[in-house]
């Protein structure tokens, strides 16, 4: 990590009054979290919906993650960053991950864009299971849940498979915090798709400062104000220190 780039990063923060953060899939695996975002949890929506063997594998690998996503702690990461809103400035966390650590961790502004793995929907009548009820069915022996209001067994997490769109509501409401954020910080996430993909560009074509954190290295790091390769728990951990350190309370 650059100590001297993360400070600059310390001071726009205390500059700024607006600050949106992007977080991902880097987060969930400091929490100890296996990737939920891979094929295994993530089947073609044609495939899940037309082949009772795809849902039947699907909801029995779920059964084999739920423990670990059940029991996650949230990492110094989502607890800095709880730590940063009750400091001020920070408008929104809009976040790739689905596991809820971010609510976990105590942030209340929290746009969840691929939605959430902790709840169920009917894709047939609308019914909304939580995940625990679900694993009970499938506890007592079922190996696709059957919705207990219609009887259908197309039930699934509000999370989009390949071949179905994402979420509508939290990619737009994800735009307009944005346009109107003036400093944008991106941690663990990743910059491959679309739309978040076009963020970054965005906001430096708005003189939105960019910032992007991560153990990785995407096809923005060239075209951002900083860019700090590392761990985010360590990277944030020392940012909110040095936030606090030139605060002074009156
Ligand atoms: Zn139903």
């Amino acid at each position: 990590m650059e100590m001297d780039v993360a400070a600059t990063v310390a001071e726009w923060i205390r500059q700024s009054n607006r600050i949106v953060v992007l977080t991902g899939e880097e987060l969930s695996s400091e929490s100890g979290l296996p990737d939920l975002s891979g094929p295994s949890l993530n089947p073609n929506i044609r495939d899940f919906r037309e082949n009772k063997e795809v849902r039947a594998k699907y909801w029995k690998r779920i059964k084999e993650v739920y423990p670990s996503i059940i029991n996650a702690e949230p990492s110094p990461s989502h607890q800095a960053l709880a730590e940063l809103e009750m400091i001020g400035g920070l408008d929104c966390i809009f976040t790739q991950t689905t596991d809820g650590l971010h609510h976990k961790a105590g942030s209340s502004s929290v746009i969840e864009l691929n939605s959430s793995i902790l709840w169920v929907n009917c894709t047939s009548c609308g019914k909304d299971y939580s995940l625990n009820e679900i694993l009970s069915m499938i506890e007592k022996g079922e190996d696709v849940p059957k919705c207990t209001e219609c009887g259908g067994d197309q039930l699934k997490p509000p999370i989009s498979f390949p071949g179905q769109p994402p979420p509508h509501w939290e990619a737009r409401e994800a735009w307009i915090r944005l346009h109107k954020a003036d400093l944008f910080i991106i941690v663990g996430a990743s910059l491959e798709h679309e739309p978040v993909a076009s963020y970054p560009y965005l906001a430096r074509e708005r003189n939105i400062k960019v910032v992007i954190i991560s153990e990785n290295q995407s096809p923005a790091d060239d075209h951002v104000d900083a860019m700090i390769y590392g761990k985010p728990s360590q990277v944030l951990t020392y940012i909110v220190s040095k936030v606090k350190e030139g605060i002074t309370i009156t």
